[in-house]
């Protein structure tokens, strides 16, 4: 639901709710993997948020973050979830999956924390997790804010041996500058762009180019939200063999996940 259209009194109850929803234990992660098509293996998971409410049942990110932003409870929420990530992805390791990466979004509001970068440090010390293996994933919104504050944070962290990455690439700015200029590994092709990938020329265009840019740029590619096997035949053509989506799997408990660890190779669901 678009955030504007929720009832005052009802944005308010949640708000209250959200409150106290960490100390509630009521939050918790999910995670999707990203698959590398030509080999069905899972090469990482991102770690989504999830609110277990009471009452209501499960709440979405597109429900609970804007809330978390606009009253600072992403700086709880969001350490929460990047030390429970990094905990979890330490536990798998020490299962055997010892090069599995793990991926965690970050809001702007977090990045500019003045200690973030400690934060980071004190998560990756108290989970023992491998900073190589870690991935954050910024928005557009984060880099294009421009100033050296940002740069400076961004080599602190990239410093650390942590992976950087820019989610739903394409949807918030035409600049393709900052690629350049900061220290980025990876893009995430946003689901908007994949979605009619195979049937629209526009989308096919835009994707088209947005690969041959991070090639040409030395940047790994991811393509989100990928559903359907056409999909994934178009980005295999233009080898985009980094594929996250409903094709491969839903985000899933942290429980579902380590099954799927357990069985090695994903094949596409689609079929199933
Ligand atoms: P995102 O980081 O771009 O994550 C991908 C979203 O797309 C997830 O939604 C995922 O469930 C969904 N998705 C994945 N594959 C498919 C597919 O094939 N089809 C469709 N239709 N959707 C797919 P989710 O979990 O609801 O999260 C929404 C957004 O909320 C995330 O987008 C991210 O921006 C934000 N978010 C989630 N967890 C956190 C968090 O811990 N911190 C912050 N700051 N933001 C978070
Ligand atoms: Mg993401
Ligand atoms: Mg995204």
């Amino acid at each position: 639901m678009d955030d504007m259209n929720i009832d005052s009194l009802e944005r308010l109850a949640l708000e209250n709710d959200l409150r106290k929803a960490l100390k509630r234990r009521e939050m918790l992660v999910y995670y999707q993997p990203l698959v590398d098509q030509s080999t069905g293996q899972i090469m990482s998971v991102e770690a989504l948020a999830r609110w277990q409410h009471p009452n209501l049942g499960m709440i979405y990110p597109a429900k609970f973050i804007p809330i978390a932003e606009e009253t600072g409870l992403i700086l709880p929420i969001g350490e929460w979830v990047l030390m429970t990530a990094c905990s979890q992805a330490k536990a798998w390791h020490d299962e055997g999956f010892s090069t599995l990466r793990i991926t965690v979004n970050l809001s702007v509001r977090q990045f500019k924390q003045q200690n973030f970068v400690n934060t980071v440090t004190r998560v990756l010390q108290a989970t023992g997790l491998d900073p190589r293996l870690l991935e954050l994933e910024l928005t557009e919104g984060i880099v294009m804010q421009n100033s050296m504050d940002v740069l400076a944070t961004l080599q602190e962290l990239k410093a650390l041996g942590i992976s950087l990455s820019i989610d739903d690439f394409g949807i918030e700015y035409s600049s393709l500058s900052y690629l350049k200029r900061f220290p980025i590994d990876t893009i995430k092709i946003d689901r908007s762009f994949i979605r009619d990938i195979a049937i629209n020329q526009d989308d096919a265009a835009i994707v088209t180019a947005i690969i041959a840019v991070a090639e040409s740029l030395k940047l790994k590619v991811v393509a989100e939200g990928v559903e359907n096997k056409d999909q994934a035949a178009f980005l295999r053509e233009l080898h985009c063999n980094n594929i996250q989506g409903y094709l491969y799997s839903r985000p899933l408990a942290a429980i579902d996940m380590g099954l799927l660890l357990q069985k090695g190779t994903i094949l596409n669901i689609e079929n199933e």
